[in-house]
C-alpha cells in the first residue's frame, strides 16, 4: 500500500477516537515520510503538534497505525521544512492587530521563544509548568482551588519540628470532574508549590495508571513490602485518575495499606477522578470511604466569561494575541473542555502564524467547532455487532461458549473500550455482567487477532463504520 493511502486509513481510524478539534488541529498537513520495518517516521508541520502528538495521542496514533501496519512499533517525528522555517523565523502577527496588543504593548508573536515544557522531575514525578499563577479561578473550579491553596499554606507555615506531621481539613483531598477541565493541573500546582516552598519536603505525583503497573511488577517480583515502604517516606502522595483502580483487586489492597500507614502519619494523600467515589464501580468499600473521608471537591463546566479568562490566560503564556472576536467565537463554541479550548486556540494561532487572512481563520474555525462529534453509545455498538454477526444481543450477552457467539462477543469487548474508553470493570458490566478479566482477557485476544489476520481488520473496520453511520 502507498503511504498516502495507508495514512488516509490510518487517520480515518484515528479520526473515530479523538474529538473533532483535536483531530483537525493536531493532524492537518502530517503525512507518512517514511516507514521502514518498525519504525514509522511521520511528518509534521511544526514543533507544536509534534510535542502534542508525543505527548499526547502517541497511544492513540500507534494503535490505529498498528491496525494497518501491525510490524509498527516505533514512531518518529520530523517537522516539514517549509512551516518549520516560517516557525523559527521569528514571524509577527503583522497583518493582525488588536485591541489586547495595543493595551499589551505591542508584543511579538513569536511561538518559538515559547518552549512546552514537557519536563518531568525525575523524583517527584511532577510536571513544572502547572502551576497556580497559570491556573485560572472561577467559580466552576473555585471550590477545588480553595481547598488546594488551604493544603499548600498549611505545609508553608508549619514549623520544622513537625517533621512532616502537617494536619489539614482536606485528607484525603479528592477532586472530580469531566475529563479536560483541570484536576491535574491543580494536583500538580499543589505538588509544585510545595516543593518550591521547602526543599525538605518529599512530594509524589503519580497517575493511577503508573501506579498499577508498579504494583503489578513488585507481585511479579515478590516486593510489595518495599513498595509499601517507599511510599511510606512522602509527605505528600497524589495519586492522578484514581479510578483506574476499579476493579484491580491486588492494586486496591496495597493502596489500602499505603494509604493507611501514610494518613496515620498525618501525611496528605490528594486524589482525582473523573467521578465521584460513590460511582467508582468496583472499588472496595473501605476505600471508597476513605476516598470520601476528608474533603470533595468538583470542578463542573466553565461558563463563557471564564473561558475568555482561560484563553487570555493561554495567550499570555504563548506571548501572543489574535483578534478579539476570535477570542470570543472560541470561548462560545468550544465549551466541553479546557484542553479542547486550548487546542482550538493553538490552531487559530498557527493560522494567523502563516498569515492567512482573518475570515479565512474564522471559516476554519468554524468548520472544526460546527461539524458535531459523532457519538455512539455501547448500545449501538452491540446492535450493530449482532447485525454483522446476525445473532442475537440475547446470546452476546449470555453465557454460550459456542465459537459463533465467542467471537462477536470479544469484539463487542473490544470495541467499546476502543471507542468508548470504558473501563474494564463497566464493560464487564455491559456485557452481561461478566468478570473484569474477562474482558481484559477478550479484548487482549482481538488485538491479537487483528495483529494477524488481514480480513478480520476489515471486519472491525465495517462494523466500525456501520456504528458510527447508521
Ligand atoms: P483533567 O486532568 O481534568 O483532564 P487537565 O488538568 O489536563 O484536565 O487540563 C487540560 C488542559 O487545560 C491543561 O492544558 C490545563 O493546563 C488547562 N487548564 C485546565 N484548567 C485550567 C485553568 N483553570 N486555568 C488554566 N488552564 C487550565
Ligand atoms: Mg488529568
Amino acid at each position: 500500500m502507498k503511504n498516502t493511502a495507508l495514512w488516509q486509513l490510518i487517520l480515518s481510524s484515528l479520526e473515530k477516537k479523538i474529538s473533532r478539534p483535536s483531530f483537525v488541529t493536531w493532524f492537518q498537513k502530517t503525512s507518512i515520510k517514511q516507514k521502514k520495518g518498525e519504525k514509522i517516521t511521520i511528518s509534521v508541520p511544526n514543533i507544536f503538534v509534534r510535542e502534542w502528538l508525543q505527548n499526547k495521542f502517541e497511544t492513540k496514533l500507534l494503535s490505529s497505525i498498528q491496525q494497518f501496519s501491525p510490524e509498527v512499533k516505533k514512531i518518529k517525528y520530523t517537522i516539514h521544512s517549509s512551516t518549520s522555517q516560517s516557525l523559527n523565523a521569528k514571524t509577527t502577527l503583522s497583518s493582525i492587530r488588536n485591541k489586547r496588543q495595543e493595551t499589551k504593548g505591542n508584543k511579538k508573536t513569536d511561538h518559538s521563544q515559547h518552549k512546552i515544557e514537557f519536563y518531568q522531575n525525575r523524583l517527584s514525578g511532577l510536571n513544572p509548568k502547572y502551576t497556580f499563577e497559570n491556573f485560572v479561578v472561577g467559580s466552576f473550579n473555585q471550590l477545588a482551588h480553595a481547598c488546594a491553596v488551604s493544603i499548600t499554606k498549611k505545609f508553608k507555615s508549619g514549623s520544622k519540628k513537625q517533621e512532616g506531621r502537617i494536619k489539614t481539613e482536606y485528607n484525603p483531598l479528592f477532586i472530580y470532574s469531566n475529563v479536560g477541565l483541570g484536576k491535574t493541573h491543580l494536583l500538580e500546582a499543589i505538588g509544585n508549590e510545595i516543593i518550591n516552598s521547602s526543599k525538605r519536603k518529599k512530594v509524589k505525583y503519580i497517575p493511577c495508571s503508573n501506579f498499577t503497573s508498579q504494583v503489578i511488577a513488585s507481585i511479579r517480583d515478590q516486593s510489595i513490602e518495599k513498595i509499601v515502604q517507599d511510599y511510606n517516606h512522602f509527605h505528600v502522595l497524589i495519586i492522578d485518575d484514581i479510578e483506574f483502580i476499579a476493579g484491580k483487586e491486588r492494586t486496591q489492597e496495597v493502596f489500602f495499606r499505603i494509604f493507611n500507614d501514610l494518613s496515620e502519619k498525618g501525611k496528605q494523600i490528594i486524589l482525582s477522578s473523573d467521578r465521584p467515589p460513590r460511582a467508582i464501580e468496583n472499588l472496595e468499600e473501605r476505600l471508597r470511604s476513605r476516598f470520601g473521608g476528608g474533603m470533595i471537591a468538583d470542578i463542573s463546566p466553565t461558563s463563557f466569561e471564564e473561558r475568555m479568562a482561560i484563553l487570555e490566560q493561554k495567550l499570555e503564556e504563548r506571548k501572543s494575541s489574535i483578534p478579539e472576536d476570535i477570542l470570543e467565537f472560541i470561548a462560545k463554541n468550544v465549551k466541553s473542555n479546557i484542553r479542547e479550548l486550548e487546542g482550538v486556540l493553538i490552531k487559530a494561532l498557527i493560522m494567523s502564524e502563516e498569515e492567512q487572512s482573518l475570515n479565512n481563520i474564522k471559516q476554519e474555525l468554524k468548520d472544526i467547532v460546527e461539524e458535531p462529534r459523532k457519538r455512539i453509545s455501547p448500545e449501538k455498538i452491540i446492535k450493530t455487532v449482532c447485525n454483522f454477526y446476525n445473532i442475537t444481543k440475547k446470546e452476546i450477552l449470555g453465557k454460550s461458549r459456542k465459537k459463533e457467539i465467542v467471537l462477536p462477543r470479544q469484539t463487542t469487548m473490544y470495541l467499546l473500550r476502543e471507542e468508548l474508553d470504558l473501563s474494564f470493570p463497566s464493560i464487564a458490566v455491559k456485557i452481561g455482567n461478566k468478570d473484569h478479566t474477562t474482558v481484559e482477557y477478550s479484548c487482549g485476544r482481538i488485538v491479537e487477532k487483528l495483529r494477524k489476520e488481514r480480513d478480520f481488520i476489515k471486519d472491525i473496520e465495517v462494523i466500525r463504520e456501520r456504528a458510527y453511520n447508521n
